[in-house]
């Protein structure tokens, strides 16, 4: 199916249970776009890990009423958890599983209760992982997940960005193709992998929202 399609037929199989869990990010605007376009109140979760760019902060602002986004919701770490894991902020350096759960895995899934779907923009070619993606997955909580541009390619991505004349995230100029948390994310040069600045020189390629690190 086309992504706008196979949003569509999710979005009316589950009415009012379903929600896009958007990190606006370097591509985020595709998905967000194509929601709005069906629905502006589609409820739409953002983590706002606290580590976060400012740049994808104001984004979110720019993005969100452009769109004419009606439910944006922010889910964010836990406070009193966080003082006690992670006191200093520093987490990321000694233990990027841990702090990828308490400040990403954790508020999800809180932000997730009472939804029995959600939507998200990862693809194909975004390279690891992702390269055996299904447009649709059923998860170990009995939740659906539907990524509708999971056959995108790049050319798709910016195609539908020169079309729709999305605004796009202040980092991308710099050679961000992928952007998370600041300590944790760096530009990608030409060639390397879309997602290559994540994590860079770690093992880890997945945050464990997609791949649960800790059961
Ligand atoms: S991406 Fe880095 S800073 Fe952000 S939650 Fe994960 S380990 Fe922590």
């Amino acid at each position: 199916m086309e992504p706008d399609d196979l949003l569509l037929a999710s979005i009316e199989r589950f009415q009012g249970r379903i929600a896009l869990v958007s990190s606006f990010g370097a591509e985020s605007a595709v998905l967000l776009h194509m929601v709005a376009e069906i629905d502006r109140t589609i409820p739409v979760i953002f983590l706002d890990t606290g580590k976060l760019f400012a740049e994808t902060l104001r984004y979110r602002e720019t993005l969100a009423d452009w769109l004419g986004l009606r439910d944006l919701r922010t889910a964010r770490p836990d406070p009193d958890r966080l003082a006690e894991v992670d006191p200093r902020g520093d987490l990321w350096r000694d233990d990027p599983d841990l702090c990828c759960w308490q400040r990403k895995v954790e508020p999800l899934d809180a932000a997730l209760a009472g939804f029995d779907a959600w939507i998200t923009g990862r693809k194909r070619f975004q390279g690891g992982t992702r390269v055996a993606l299904d447009a649709i997955e059923n998860e170990p909580d009995g939740r659906v997940k539907v990524n509708p541009l999971v056959d995108w390619g790049e050319a798709d991505i910016a195609a539908y960005f020169a079309r729709f004349d999305l605004p796009a995230h202040p980092l991308a100029a710099a050679g961000f193709r992928s952007i998370g948390c600041l300590p944790c994310t760096r530009p990608v040069d030409p060639g390397e992998a879309p997602r290559a600045g994540r994590w860079a020189g770690l093992a880890k390629t997945e945050c464990g929202i997609h791949q649960r690190q800790f059961a």
